[in-house]
Order: structure tokens, then sequence, then C-alpha cells
């Protein structure tokens, strides 16, 4: 483990802090919006902002919404669909497309707005048809990425994950990474406390699956194992205020969580997780996570204690899946979109033995278990 800088200007000097290499450049700073435009000037871009458009409100973006090559996408409202990708893909090509870098400015979902939009540009079908995995595309635009909160690791990652009228799925494939990572801690000061929180639970919930798993790679697992410190740092304190120090940790460990994610794969309570996202289309994505974690005491005791410990500290109540709209009725159908997920399953209890224990009869007990919560 790297020593913790402390305070922002040390993490801006700080040398890279993750090992497993990635396709996007990383450039950490104490003043983002600023290097941003600095970047976009120097290196001759011809930009175009995907933002949150609960940024607006915010003193460090307003310079942003006032140009005329801006797409603002409501991420409260919704997680990302693909109808949401083909209009902006649609914008995209009014504008003159070709030539555009793609700036994605928010949490996990604007930021993987932009990464989908940026691809399926130079593809012909919908955004839909792309859901998956290795499914062959051509290379898009260049996007970067700009997180104003921290823990997704969507700056990083290959994947967009979007809601299609069939499944909730990602387009995984390398070619969705960013160019570019503009991280500055400061960003995410204004982001709501529940945000601050759960996306801090779901990075740990990524650090501590693939600290665990059979199937990830040695540099994988190192780099978990140094999110899973920094993030449970992090929620070992009382999230409800903003603290720059702790911005700085879980911007760190939301890179690492990106860097591990890569040769890195979850397990169960992310396969979980499918399930009830599948049939819960308001659930946020690190809530389903939670939920699932709380009903694996038996596979994850440890991070079973540790979420109702960081409830705690953080002075949350536990959600519960009935809030969402979850019942006994799902339960078909969210087992079986969590036996599809094999190969969370594989990372989770090994590549021999997951097929007698990730069976139908268990895998509905742990939905039953939820949906009664
Ligand atoms: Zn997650």
């Amino acid at each position: 483990m790297i020593k913790i800088p402390e305070g922002i200007e040390q993490f801006a000097k700080l040398p890279r802090w993750w090992r497993v290499d990635v396709p996007t450049e990383v450039i950490v700073s104490a003043d983002g919006i600023s290097t941003l435009y600095e970047l976009i000037e120097s290196r001759g871009v011809k930009p175009f902002f995907v933002i949150d458009s609960a940024l607006k409100d915010q003193p460090a973006f307003a310079r942003l919404f006032e140009r005329n090559d801006v797409f603002a996408f409501n991420a409260s409202y919704s997680e990302v669909r693909t109808s949401d990708v083909d209009e902006l893909v649609s914008l995209l090509h009014q504008r003159g497309g070709d030539g555009l870098t793609l700036i994605g400015i928010g949490g996990g979902s604007t930021m993987d707005l932009a990464k989908a939009a940026g691809l399926c540009c130079a593809n012909p079908l919908r955004a839909q048809d792309y859901q998956g995995y290795g499914i062959p595309m051509e290379r898009g635009l260049d996007v970067w990425t700009v997180p104003a909160l921290n823990g997704t690791g969507a700056e990083l990652t290959p994947i967009a994950v979007m809601r299609g009228p069939e499944k909730k799925l990602g387009i995984n494939n390398p070619l969705a990474a960013a160019r570019l990572a503009v991280i500055d801690p400061r960003l995410s000061a204004g982001a709501p406390a529940f945000n601050r929180f759960y996306t801090m639970m779901d990075c740990y919930f990524h650090h501590y699956e693939i600290s665990r798993s059979r199937t990830s790679s040695p540099d994988a697992i190192a780099d978990s194992l140094d999110g899973l410190e920094l993030s449970g740092r992090v929620l070992s304190c009382d999230l409800s205020e903003y603290d720059e120090q702790r911005a700085v940790l879980s911007a760190m460990a939301s890179v690492l969580g990106g860097s591990s994610s890569t040769g890195g794969r979850v397990g169960a309570a992310h396969a979980i997780s499918y399930g009830l996202s599948n049939c819960a289309p308001f659930l946020p994505h690190s809530v389903a996570v939670t939920l699932a974690m709380l009903a694996l005491k038996d596979v994850y005791p440890d991070g079973y204690a540790e979420t109702l410990r960081f409830h705690k500290i953080s002075r949350r109540e536990l959600p519960r899946a009935s809030a969402y709209g979850l019942s006994e009725a799902d339960i078909p159908r969210m087992t079986a979109t969590a036996l599809g997920m094999e190969k969370l399953w594989q990372s989770c209890f090994g590549p021999e033995r997951w097929k007698e224990l990730a069976t139908p009869k268990y895998i509905s007990s742990v939905y039953r278990a939820i949906v009664k919560g």
C-alpha cells in the first residue's frame, strides 16, 4: 500500500497508485475544471459535454452550462436507458459527430452515457443491440471522464451500463474505456449524502468481492486489497457531511475500482444485485448490491458484518427491497437473471464448485430473504 497523501495538493503530485495497466490516461488535479479547459486547449480537441443536470446549481460547474455544446442528462430521474444513448448519438450526428471528443461529467450513469454514445456513434445499430460481452464494434469518438462522485470506477472501466427494453446490461468492450480521466476529489463536494454513502458502499463491495475472487488476476487482487483498505477507512467515518481528506481517499479507491475491474471480477453480491435491478427500475445499483450483501452472510460473513457497521456509523437505516416494489412474485425472474451470471459465480465459488453451490434453490432462497427483509 502506498503512502496516503495528506490533502488534495499532495494527492495531485502522487505517482501512479494502481498496478493493473489501464488504457485511460489518469490526470489528478486540485482544480479539475481548469485543468480540463487547459487539456482541451493544449490537445486541440473539439469537445462536446455530457453533464449531469444536477450539477447546474454548483458554482464549480456553472461555466460549463453556459456553453452551447452541452447535453444535460437528468441522472437523478433514471439510470441510462438505451433510448438515451440513441438520442444522444443522433444529436452528435447532427453536430457533425466525427471529430468530437465527448466529455462525461457526473456520476457513474453520466460517464457511462458518454462512453456508450461515443462508441455507438461509430456503429450502425441501436444501443440495445450492443448490450452484452465482446460484441464486435468499431472504435468510436474519444471519451474523457470527469467524476463528480467518487467510487463508481466508471472513469476507467471498459463498461457502459444501460437499461434496455429487455434487460439491464452494459456494453462490455475494451473500446468503451475512456481515453483520459481528470480526477479532482473536490468536484464531489456537492454530491448528496445518500449518493456519497452508497457509492462508497458499492466501491467497497467491488473491492471486497474481487479481493476474494477465485478467478481474478493477482494484480487485480492486489489493487482491490488497497481499495478495500481505503474504502473501509472512508466508511468507518460518518459520511453525512463532505470532508476533503475522505474525498481524496474515495477518489483513490474509485480509480482502484476501475483498475481492479480490468482483470478482476466481482462475485455473488453483484450476481444477486442484477436480478434485483432487472425487476426494480428505480433501485440504484449501489443499493441493490447492499441488499444482496445483507442476504449473503453465509458466503461473505465479514462483508455482511461490515455492511451493518458502516450503516450504523453513518446513522443509516438498512435498505428494504419492498421500498422499491420488489416482492415474492419477482423471485423466479430474479433467480433466472442471477443464474445467468456464470462468470460471477465462478469468481465467488471457483470454476469447479460453482454449479453445485449456486443452484436455483439456493439463489431463490437468497431472494426470499431479501424480499422478506
Ligand atoms: Zn457495483
